[in-house]
């Protein structure tokens, strides 16, 4: 059966977008590789884990009740790994609809078509490599925030909380309440940037309130909070234990760092949707009309995905595009504007804002640094590969083998551009970003290769001597 609407990501984009097609009545299919919807910030607690029922918990579950209502067809713990159809049919061959193939809960292969997509992928992290990123202890600040919020496990005794934005309160919040001690929050932004976001912030006196009783907390138990600074360096025996900060040492057991969050866009990318280079939306992102609607026919966009704005914007923006696929399909004319869009869009950009790449931590990466942890590749190789006349990211991948890695350049991409546009004196957009590219995520080959036995296989005669 072809779908109508295939939603691609189970995050409140995703569960807004897929339970508004399928209340319309749209054949809706939505797929998400985690074993419930929720995404990163509703994420629902695993079978047997018990949790408190804050302000969270309760919006996840009323999206997810209100997608388990809708009708639609709800494909949890499968990792799409394949695209095909729309845009990359070969040149001349019919139109087709849309195909994701992902491998399923069970390990079973398959494959859905569907007439138009809305990709909710939203994010993944950005942390600038500093020497001693890779040692045992360090980990992403976003990824504390599901150690402690899912499975209720510390990152460490004693954590330095550093980074940009707001997770850093969050999780400093969360440490304390959890019993660590939280040694340094080291804050990237100047209490000046966090003055200026008050205005935006505003519009959310609920977030407002919520960061307000995090900075109590953490004043309340003495937590020294450094503003306007940068972890220099991690360094210990094997494992951390020492964050440096300038000439300051702080003895810890973890570092929660993190400088931002970047659009996952690897599926935009390898469909050649448009894109353009946005820093206060997080980076590259694909270009949207005014409904959420990509360069390319039937495909959209919502959620961080399409630019970080934030879990409150998000729904808004997942209903938006499941009304211009809607529309767009002939099944429904859904309307097009979202009240709760614009103002939490506001609050969101400033988030937004503070949480862009800052460059002039990018060129303070020492040479000797590893940029690409999945390869190996050192600052010192980007430069070098610069000087050898790399130009685009897709060269630099092919003088280097940065981002070539199972990890595909997530973690290293943004830097390297970053280091490969800062070599050539150019502004980060001009490096390009690298050609979407299947698998979406690391599967095994059997799942692409499918079952076969190799006596099977026809050997063509040999060739005459
Ligand atoms: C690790 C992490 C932790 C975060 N924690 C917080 C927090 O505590 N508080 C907060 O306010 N904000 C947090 N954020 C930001 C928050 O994620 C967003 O603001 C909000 O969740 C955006 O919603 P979304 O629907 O756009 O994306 P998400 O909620 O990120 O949902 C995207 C979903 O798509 C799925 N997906 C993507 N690609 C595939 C694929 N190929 N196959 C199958 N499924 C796929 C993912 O599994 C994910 O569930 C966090 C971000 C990250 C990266």
């Amino acid at each position: 059966m072809t779908h109508d609407v295939a939603v691609l990501g189970g995050g409140p984009a995703g569960m807004a977008a897929a339970t508004e097609a399928a209340s319309h009545g749209a054949r809706t299919v939505l797929l998400e590789e985690s074993p419930l919807p929720g995404g990163q910030v509703y994420r629902a607690l695993p079978p047997g884990y018990a949790g408190p029922a804050d302000a969270d918990r309760r919006a996840g579950d009323a999206l997810r009740a209100a997608l388990a209502a809708s009708g639609a067809d709800l494909r949890t713990g499968c990792r799409v790994w394949g695209l095909g159809g729309g845009p990359l049919v070969p040149q001349g061959a019919a139109a087709a609809p849309f195909t994701l193939s992902a491998l399923g809960h069970d390990g079973v292969p398959f494959t859905i078509t569907t007439r138009a997509l809305v990709l909710c992928t939203g994010t993944h992290e950005r942390i600038i490599p500093f020497p001693g990123w890779t040692l045992p202890g360090v980990i992403g600040l976003a990824a504390a925030t599901i150690l402690l919020k899912v499975q209720g496990v510390l990152p460490g005794r004693r954590i330095v909380v550093a980074g940009a934005g707001p997770l850093l309160y969050a999780v400093a919040a969360k440490v304390l309440a959890g019993g660590g001690q939280v040694a340094a929050v080291v804050d990237a932004a100047t209490h000046g940037e966090w003055l200026r976001a008050l205005p935006a912030l505003a519009a959310r006196p609920d977030l407002l309130a919520q960061g307000a009783a995090w900075r109590t907390r953490l004043l309340a138990a003495g937590v020294p909070v450094i503003h306007g600074a940068h972890v220099t360096a991690a360094d210990g025996d094997g494992v951390l234990g020492r964050v440096r900060v300038g000439d300051r040492a702080i003895d810890a057991d973890a570092l929660c760092i993190g400088h931002g969050l970047v659009p996952a866009t690897e599926a935009t990318r390898t469909y050649r949707a448009r894109h353009e280079h946005r820093p206060q939306d997080g980076g590259w992102v694909p270009v949207l009309d005014g409904r959420q609607r990509t360069s390319v026919p039937l495909l959209y966009a919502a959620g961080d995905g399409a630019g970080v704005r934030g879990a409150a914007a998000a729904p808004a923006a997942g209903r938006v595009a499941a009304r211009a696929a809607l529309d767009d399909l002939g099944l429904a004319h859904a309307g097009s504007q979202d009240a709760a869009l614009d103002r939490a869009r506001r609050a969101g950009a400033a988030m937004a804002r503070m949480m862009a790449l800052r460059p002039a931590m990018v060129e303070a990466i020492p040479p000797e640094t590893i940029v690409c942890r999945c390869e190996g590749v050192t600052r010192a190789a980007i430069d070098a590969a610069a000087a050898d006349g790399a130009v685009t990211i897709n060269q630099l991948k092919h003088f280097t083998r940065c981002g070539m890695g199972p990890c595909q350049g997530r973690m290293c991409g943004e830097a390297a551009g970053a280091l490969l546009a800062a070599a050539h004196g150019v502004p980060i957009g001009a490096v390009g970003f690298a050609t979407g590219r299947i698998p979406l995520r690391p599967v095994p080959m059997e799942a692409i290769l499918g079952a076969f036995d190799y006596a099977d296989i026809p050997v063509p005669a040999a060739a005459p001597i």
